[in-house]
């Protein structure tokens, strides 16, 4: 058995409640798997079906007793929508590219959170590299010294070292191997920093109130007149810099004379001249482009660089999906409803929440009454509708389990001890597909 092509895991038995990132109440509750090895299609089954990593270790909430039920949330890139605020975050950075100003506008308001990311802090103490130790080191090997460890308190939640800048192709996500694309931004304007609003000059106290009114007769206006689609695209936004003055900005989508990366993970890097402003961790996959981590320079807090990050991720994945159809959607991890933070995430148009019950994707829309509702909510409106993906007793004794170093399936695993209520579960976490695929090693 060649095990570089196959997903080698081991199953965690914690049925214990932990302190929540979200809520900081001691209610969540998940199960999880350290993955050994993990090909993409089988992580891309395990994602459609409530899962997320984070660096080896794979997680799946409990949804009807956990305190925040974690709903896994995608948008589709082919009918994307580029909405006003988004706009504005570009039209933002492409002004930065031309004049090298940031401005601090006190009014600003951020919608998003510092780093897109999902905050898991209840797995297993694993031997997992320390999250500061691991960018620092990342950052060395650039050469740059000057980003800040972003202030999170999941310290030890994601392996960085396990990326590194090899161009080597790899089809898995939890093995040595990784990639790195670099999309380069150039300014040779040094970079400034604004000095914030003039003093001298009194407050504007009616800013808000101009802009909620101009946002209604705007509203009004737009009732009147549906939108036409000779809009400018997402991607002709983002290069409208680099059409004007192509010194400032070369957006370097991969490295020389190759078309994609190919599957795996990857760190897609933000560099300004040689200054390593921002870095996406983003996982390529048979049907999507999902959003592991992003961070970036404080400094450079005012350009809303997790918004304008999220923005490139998406025309990455509509890049991919002209050669790879199937490649249609870009995964932004959990959608937590009661969690304000994460209210952005449901601002990519159009978004889906997968169903608990059917994994069925769900018109965000649709989802928002139900949730107001109840935390916990099967989103599937069709009563009748099933989880095709449900195992079944025979997919069951089909799971391989490598014990003893013997490689057997369930069915003679059993007869070691019965685990068949340990199984069962796993089987019905994993779905009928991953019971075919996944090898769980047993100690
Ligand atoms: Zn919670």
């Amino acid at each position: 058995m060649d095990l570089n092509k196959v997903s080698v895991v081991r199953w965690f038995e914690d049925t214990n409640k932990h302190s929540c990132g979200y809520c900081k109440s001691e209610n969540s509750i998940s199960q999880g798997m350290w993955a050994e090895s993990l090909t993409v299609d089988d992580y891309q089954e395990l994602i459609d079906r409530g899962w997320r990593r984070s660096g080896k270790y794979c997680y799946k909430s409990l949804m009807e007793q956990t305190c925040c039920p974690l709903y896994t949330i995608k948008c589709d890139v082919i009918n994307f929508l580029l909405s006003k605020s988004q706009k504005k975050v570009i039209k933002r950075f492409n002004k930065f590219l031309k004049d090298g100003n940031i401005k601090y506008e006190d009014n600003i308001q951020f919608e998003e959170p510092d780093n897109h990311s999902d905050l898991h802090q209840n797995h297993p103490k694993m031997n997992l590299s320390d999250l500061s130790a691991s960018i620092s080191n990342s950052i060395q090997q650039n050469n740059l010294t000057s980003i800040e460890t972003p202030s999170t308190s999941n310290t030890d939640e994601i392996d960085l070292n396990e990326m590194d800048n090899s161009q080597q192709k790899t089809e898995k996500i939890c093995d040595k191997a990784s990639n790195s694309s670099q999309l380069k931004v150039n300014t040779k304007t040094p970079l400034k920093v604004g000095v914030g609003a003039d003093p001298t000059k009194p407050p504007c106290k009616k800013a808000k109130i101009l802009r909620i009114e101009r946002k209604k007769a705007k509203g009004l206006q737009f009732q009147k007149s549906p939108p036409v689609s000779n809009q400018k695209s997402l991607e002709q936004f983002l290069e409208e810099v680099s059409q004007n003055d192509k010194k400032k900005l070369r957006p370097k989508q991969f490295p020389e004379g190759i078309d994609g990366p190919g599957y795996g993970s990857f760190h897609q890097q933000y560099w300004i001249n040689d200054r390593l402003i921002a870095v996406g961790v983003i996982d390529i996959l048979p049907r999507c482009v999902s959003s592991v981590y992003f961070f970036y320079d404080p400094d450079y807090r005012s350009l809303t660089l997790g918004t304008y990050g999220s923005l490139r991720e998406v025309q990455l994945t509509r890049y991919l999906q002209k050669n790879l159809p199937h490649l249609s959607s870009y995964y932004m991890g959990f959608y937590i409803h009661s969690c304000p933070k994460m209210r952005y995430k449901g601002k990519l148009t159009p978004s889906y929440l997968v169903c608990p019950e059917t994994y069925h994707w769900v018109p965000i829309e649709k989802c928002i009454t139900l949730l107001e509702a109840n935390k916990y909510s099967r989103l599937e409106e069709d009563i009748d509708a099933i989880d095709e993906n449900l195992p079944t007793q025979r997919d069951i004794s089909e799971i391989q389990v490598v014990y003893q170093r013997h490689l057997m399936h369930y069915d003679d695993f059993d007869e070691f001890g019965d685990e068949s209520e340990k199984f069962k579960l796993i089987a019905n976490f994993i779905g009928k597909k991953c019971c075919r695929s996944l090898i769980f090693w047993e100690q």
